[in-house]
């Protein structure tokens, strides 16, 4: 049974952003006139990429972090994310003098594990899935009292990521759509939030991948399903939203305008065109917004905002794409 919980507000949106605005970096806005050029309407691309830990991760794992009770603050923080939040949380921890555990599975790869104790976590490597990684947390959780921040669903993360929005508008007033990488919807409900609290009339899209698009799929079906997790080059965006979802699913259904989805093609095509025509090195996930662009998968009758969500690609899987090589994932696990 699904306990929905109230909407994040603006007001909580605006709190997140004072408190973690000594953490994180004010990400810059370049306008690409290519893709201007292409849309008929400024374009401009929200370089998310360059915050620090390589993505906005960083911004709701500041203010989960940021809203500790001083007992939790000292019994620390665990986390089971391989990728980008589990970076964001070991980095927004290690900033607070708090103490943070990241569990993995013995199957995750060397250069994630690295990625995350380069933040200062301490890496715990339990058992040969993610459940069994999970079963630890619940068990650190429950022993000692440690308190585990999810990467999505939880308020204190939403309102973190609707800071990115409330900095975009600042930056591109008189935006009328908003491009935004959609996985579990933490970053799509804050932004949506913090942008139609201001501007009620902009449009949020969400650009998923086609191979394992879960909160697409939960939209279609009217409630949270399981979707088989597929391998994608836009390995951030993969993943389920929880079948007890308590404020994304619901969210993003009410907030979000439309939802876009992106073959791993146009996804390529869009990490080659950040690199030769933007100067930007992003990761697949982050490219999805130029990709559905490129594609002419959206329109817009005024500016548009592409958030490039995040950065942390393999960088020989990097140089493969924008050399020009067709590279395929879809066999590898995922
Ligand atoms: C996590 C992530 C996303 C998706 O964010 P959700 O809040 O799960 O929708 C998009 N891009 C990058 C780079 C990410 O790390």
């Amino acid at each position: 049974m699904t306990m929905q919980e109230p909407f994040v507000e603006p007001g909580e949106i605006e709190q997140a952003r004072t408190a973690i605005a000594a953490t994180i970096r004010t990400t810059p806005v370049n306008l690409s006139s290519s893709l201007s050029d292409l849309a008929g309407v400024p374009v401009h691309l929200k370089l998310e990429h360059m915050q620090i830990t390589g993505s906005f991760k960083l911004r709701g794992a500041s203010n989960a972090v940021a809203s500790l009770t001083e007992a939790e603050r000292r019994r620390g923080v665990v986390g089971v994310s391989t990728g980008n939040h589990g970076r964001g949380l070991a980095y927004a921890a290690r900033a607070a003098g708090v103490r943070c555990i990241i569990c993995m599975s013995r199957l995750v790869p060397q250069a994630k594990i690295d990625g995350i104790k380069a933040q200062g976590a301490e890496v715990r490597i339990v058992g040969n899935s993610q459940d069994e990684a999970q079963l630890e947390v619940d068990r650190l959780v429950a022993d000692d009292g440690m308190t585990m921040i999810p990467p999505f669903d939880h308020r204190k993360i939403i309102a973190g990521q609707g800071a990115l929005g409330l900095e975009l508008l600042e930056q591109v007033p008189d935006l009328t759509t908003v491009l935004v990488p959609l996985s579990g919807g933490g970053l799509i409900s804050g932004v949506a939030a913090a942008i139609k609290g201001r501007r009620p009339e902009a449009r949020i899209v969400g650009i998923s991948m086609e191979r394992g698009a879960a909160m697409h799929a939960c939209l279609k079906a009217g409630k949270p399903v399981q979707v088989e997790e597929l391998a994608t080059l836009a390995d951030s965006l993969g993943g389920g939203i929880g079948l007890d979802n308590r404020l994304t699913f619901a969210m993003t259904r009410d907030l979000v305008d439309d939802v876009v989805l992106v073959s791993e093609t146009e996804i390529a095509a869009a990490i080659r065109h950040a690199y030769w025509q933007e100067r930007q090195i992003i990761e697949g996930s982050g490219s999805v917004g130029i990709a559905a662009l490129l594609a002419r998968k959206v329109e817009s009758a005024g500016p548009v905002a592409a958030i490039l969500s995040g950065g942390n690609i393999d960088m020989n899987q990097h140089h493969r794409i924008i050399s020009g090589e067709d590279v395929d994932v879809s066999q590898e696990a995922a």
